[in-house]
């Protein structure tokens, strides 16, 4: 249990944003003012005046110890909630806090109209409010996740705190919870691991005993080609041998593939059980694990047959990334600069920095890529329109993928495929000039290929292209990058033109 403590001067917006934040993440909102009033029976300048500060302080203490030990929430704090030790202890063992930070134009601005009384401004709010911020600088600045409020909308701030933190609840399709955090404890006794034999060696133990009983897993061969019928059977088998029931949770633990394959299982054993995604490579911890898409391969193309069926919860642990080989990390990168190009061009900016700084920096790149996905994965879970975006780089990605017969990883062939597709977005002048070489320079900044092999033959890409799944009666829909942070769907007939 992890609660949300806003903290911050007076003004500074934490129960507005507290609320925006709550109904976001589909938790109780708690104002610990408003729920120490409550138990005192009087108001806060009522006990300040006739009891004095400290007696305020020793009811923050005792509304705090309340709070922690109700269930999850996120909370408005006094604005000097933590002054005491005591108190800032207490909450820091029972969750994060969030120091919302604010310019003294910005307060003053909203604490001119304010109605409710505040006996530390009481007077010039200008100067009383200077000095108060001054007095305070230090404890405010002690805390370490700190977000900036000014010309913010609650919205706004409310999501930058959803991805410092890594938290998400998603509920277009299906309703479940993103965690980005270290994986301690899993409640699912009557569960089953489906994982692959590289991800075994390095993380099962510590997932069995994440679980606590005796964890049953089911570990099948690494790789693109066991993602087929066969294996999804050999799923099916397992889970009946192991007793598998309605009530029972199929934990994903592994890449896209296992999530694909493990979800499209889950989707079709039984008419549906409940499956819970921990993704282990960049890749699905950005992309796969998140959006409900599962499915497997047909000799004759990727994901040819699937289903949408949402995960119960999604735990990315970035701490798993670090037995990745090097090869996987990188082309998990190639989905982190196609989230930036869709809508993130701070994202994009930081993948251009290169590999070391994306690792020593990887939490962050988790984080902000997944925010991504799951914006437009909410907006339109079942890609009835901007979803679509997600495929960019992708429609030639696959083809140039299943031709090299695997040889290429998926990122690698949407890194060749991004570049590709922007070339052609140039050529038909829907982009800005210039995009195509922006885009390559960040790819080959992180090492990822540009350029589609010389000896791979076009006519074989074409083919593959035609039976990707996106196609529609006369045209393929593509979606193409127009400048960094935004995306336009455009059908394309002409198909040789693309690689041209
Ligand atoms: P992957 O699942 O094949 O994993 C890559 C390799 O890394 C494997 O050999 C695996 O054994 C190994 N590995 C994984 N985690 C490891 C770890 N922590 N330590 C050491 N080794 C580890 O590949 P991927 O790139 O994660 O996924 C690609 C698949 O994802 C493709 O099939 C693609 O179609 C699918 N995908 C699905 C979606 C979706 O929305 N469902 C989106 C994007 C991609």
């Amino acid at each position: 249990m992890l609660n949300i403590f806003l903290y911050g001067p007076s003004g500074a917006g934490k129960s507005t944003i507290g609320k925006v934040l709550a109904r976001n993440l589909n938790l109780p909102f708690v104002d610990s003012d408003q729920m120490l009033e409550q138990n005192a029976g009087i108001s806060i300048p009522q006990i300040v005046t006739e009891q004095g500060m400290p007696t305020v302080r020793d009811l923050e203490t005792t509304t705090l110890k309340q709070i922690i030990n109700s269930s999850e929430c996120v909370v408005a704090l006094g604005g000097g909630a933590l002054l005491r030790d005591e108190n800032r202890a207490l909450v820091e063992q029972g969750g994060r806090v969030i120091l919302l930070s604010a310019e003294l134009s910005t307060l003053i601005e909203r604490l001119q109209n304010d109605p409710n009384e505040r006996p530390l401004l009481a007077g010039d709010l200008q100067s009383k409010l200077a000095s108060y911020l001054d007095g305070r600088a230090d404890h405010y600045g002690s805390f370490p996740f700190k977000v900036q409020v000014d010309g913010k909308t609650p919205e706004q701030i409310a999501r930058e705190i959803q991805i410092l933190l890594g938290r998400h609840h998603l509920s277009a399709m299906g309703e479940y919870d993103v965690q980005v955090g270290q994986i301690k404890t899993l409640p699912y006794a009557n569960s089953i691991i489906v994982t692959d034999e590289n991800i075994a060696k390095h993380h099962l133990e510590k997932i069995k005993r994440a679980i606590g009983v005796e964890a049953r897993a089911i570990i099948i061969p690494a790789g693109e080609e066991h993602k087929n019928l066969e294996t999804v059977s050999r799923l099916w088998k397992a889970f009946l041998e192991n007793g598998l029931d309605r009530k029972s949770t199929v934990i994903a633990l592994g890449g896209g593939v296992i999530s694909d394959m493990s979800g499209f299982a889950a989707a079709t054993y039984m008419r549906g059980i409940n499956w819970i995604g921990i993704p282990t490579t960049l890749l699905s911890m950005v992309d796969a694990s998140l959006g409900g898409k599962t499915g497997i391969d047909l000799p004759e193309g990727k994901n040819l047959i699937g289903s949408f069926y949402p995960p119960k919860l999604v735990l990315a642990d970035p701490s798993l990334l670090l037995t990745l080989p090097e090869r996987e990390l990188i082309s998990g990168m190639a989905e982190v600069v196609k989230h930036g190009i869709i809508s993130d061009p701070e994202l994009f900016e930081l993948c251009s920095r290169g590999m070391d700084w994306v690792k020593a920096n990887l939490e962050e790149i988790v984080k902000r890529a997944m925010a991504v996905k799951i914006k437009v994965i909410e907006e339109d879970p079942y890609e009835r329109a901007f979803r679509a975006a997600l495929n960019l780089g992708h429609t030639v990605g696959h083809a140039v993928e299943l031709t090299s017969k695997f040889d290429l990883r998926h990122g690698e062939a949407v890194a060749i495929g991004t570049v590709v597709e922007a070339k052609y977005a140039e050529q038909i002048g829907i982009a800005e000039k210039g995009l195509a070489d922006k885009i390559a320079g960040t790819m080959s900044a992180l090492g990822l290929p540009i350029q589609i092999p010389d000896e791979m033959p076009r006519e074989k890409i074409i083919a593959a292209m035609r039976v990707d799944k996106k196609k529609t009666a006369k045209a393929i829909r593509f979606a193409l990058p127009v400048k960094i942070g935004k995306v336009e769907l455009v059908n394309v007939s002409d198909l040789e033109s693309v690689l041209e």
